[in-house]
């Protein structure tokens, strides 16, 4: 008898009603679908003790994965989607969020791995090689205005085709290209010199991250083959920005697959280090605002928490995107980050939009700080 019904027994009367209950189930199992797929860990470490959940209804099954993180648990009947919750055991609950993934009927079939995101991330590469930052999936996530992301972006619903992967570009895409636009009327052609200066901010960025995540591309090219650019992030400088800067994502289902980053002048690449390119080219790659630590993406809204280079919280949290989204190759890995907010119980938003392209709009400099506006722009039809 291998389903348990989650509803107590609590007289011997009634258990003889839930064992004839369990019994049938227990019958019907020989023809029951089996749930398999495999758990790992985003950085890497055992996933030894994990337990892996299906639940339907008032039916479930847990098993414990084997030493290759595999599982395959029989998926008890229903007519509803089925809940698929990995969790470390009571000695490794400190480790890892538990996770949460929710299942069609139609899509028990398909495998349902789980990347387990860790507590603490252990920075291996780059400027704060060594140091160890407190992963908070909360914090992370949590918009940094009313009407705007945080740090990391929701993708849409529970059962939406886009959920279990964070917003990023695909891994096979990394390091994405980047170019000059050169056709933009208007603006200044950005030289030489500037090219040498942003590409300094840019490698400022990656020293920090300790990846590369940008490949400098010649504009013909990066040029689109059809109507739509793809693969590339576009940069241009355009003084008719109010804002020091403007970066426009363009996403599907698979990811980014496209950018557009503008600056208001190219003397931007110098300051401060380049904090405007470093903040632009992070957005680029899917990255939002936040408050909730001292971040170079931190928006006018909260100019106490400014830095101006990516500080130890941005770098970890974006390694973690990263070597999620590399694991995530792998389609069988489905479950990530947005299932470990799912088991630790954290609100999405109540209507998340279609986030197809969202542009980051904002000052960042100045007397007085304009407001920090970022448009989510739901295209016709969507
Ligand atoms: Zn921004």
């Amino acid at each position: 008898m291998r389903f348990r019904s989650i509803i107590h027994r609590r007289s011997r009367s009634v258990a003889g009603v839930v064992a004839t209950c369990l019994a049938t189930v227990a019958g019907a199992q020989s023809s029951a679908p089996v749930l398999r797929g495999r758990v790992v860990a985003a950085n890497g470490v055992s996933v030894a003790g994990v337990r892996v959940a299906v639940r339907s209804g008032l039916l479930a099954d847990t098993v414990t994965v084997d030493s290759a993180g595999a599982f395959a648990v029989p998926v008890p009947p229903g007519r509803g989607v089925v809940e698929v919750r990995a969790a470390a055991d009571s000695a490794s609950a400190a480790v890892f969020y538990p996770a949460l993934g929710i299942v069609r009927r139609d899509e028990v079939d398909d495998e349902h791995g789980f990347v387990l995101v860790p507590r603490v991330w252990a920075i291996a590469a780059g400027r704060y090689a060594g140091q160890a930052v407190e992963i908070d999936l909360a914090r992370a996530f949590r918009p940094a205005c009313g009407d705007c992301s945080g740090f990391f972006r929701f993708r849409g619903g529970r059962l939406t085709s886009t959920r279990g992967r964070t917003l990023t570009w695909p891994a096979q895409q990394l390091p994405v290209r980047v170019a000059f636009d050169r056709d933009r009327e208007g603006g200044p052609q950005l030289g030489a010199r500037d090219s040498a200066a942003f590409w300094t901010a840019a490698a400022a960025l990656e020293d920090a991250l300790g990846e590369r995540l940008f490949r400098a591309s010649s504009y013909p090219d990066a040029l689109p083959r059809d109507e739509t650019p793809g693969d590339v992030v576009l940069v241009r400088a355009d003084p008719t920005l109010r804002d020091a800067g403007l970066t426009t994502v363009v996403s599907g289902e698979d990811g980014i697959s496209y950018a557009a980053v503008r600056f208001q002048t190219p003397g931007l690449f110098t300051e401060r280090g380049g904090d405007v390119v470093q903040h632009e080219m992070l957005h680029s790659v899917g990255i939002g605002h936040t408050c909730s630590w001292r971040s170079v993406m931190a928006p006018a809204g909260c100019p106490g928490q400014r830095a101006d280079v990516a500080t130890p919280q941005d770098v970890a949290h974006v390694q973690l995107l990263l070597r999620m989204r590399a694991l995530q190759r792998d389609p069988a890995l489905r479950w990530g980050m947005e299932e470990a907010l799912d088991a630790a119980g954290i609100a999405r938003p109540a209507a998340p939009p279609t986030l197809r392209q969202a542009s980051f709009r904002h000052a960042i400099e100045g007397p007085i700080p304009a407001p920090t506006r970022v448009r989510i722009i739901i295209p016709h039809g969507t």
